[in-house]
């Protein structure tokens, strides 16, 4: 897979490094959520297959918002449901490999790296978890 994401940064000419510094980092920051959506879609075209019957003949039947907290940020991601021309199961394409996030919402880097109510990191976003719930219930929330 192959895709790219095109940066367009504004900056007024009497801006000064630290206003600079900020604008390219949050230019970064959208780009790499529009990378991780075209990389769930590129994905999704190579998934198209029926996961109960092998078919690849499918009609769509809309998307879904997912929402997942990355180390850039909160993306929402429009996933695909299908329903299986043949044997009329639903799927959604993008479940396996969205299986690693076990129901949650938070990718498993960000999960290692949250800390309650921490900052965890320059470029990332501060996060609140509740650690404690179990994993298919376990949300977090930018703050
Ligand atoms: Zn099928």
């Amino acid at each position: 897979m192959q895709w790219s994401v095109t940066v367009v940064v504004e900056i007024a000419p009497e801006a000064e490094i630290g206003q600079m510094e900020q604008a390219v980092l949050e230019v970064g920051r959208q780009a790499m959520r529009e990378a991780l959506k075209q990389a769930v879609r590129a994905s999704e075209d190579g998934h198209a297959a029926c996961p109960g019957c092998g078919s690849a003949s499918s009609r769509s039947q809309g998307t879904v918002a997912r929402r997942v907290l990355t180390r850039f940020g909160r993306v929402v991601v429009r996933m695909r449901r299908q329903r299986c021309a043949s044997c009329g199961r639903r799927f959604r394409p993008a479940q396996g490999y969205l299986a690693v996030l076990a129901g949650g919402n938070v990718t498993p880097e960000l999960g290692r790296r949250a800390r309650w109510r921490g900052q965890v990191g320059p470029m990332q976003p501060l996060i609140l978890c509740l650690p404690w719930l179990p994993a298919a219930r376990r949300r977090c929330i930018l703050v």
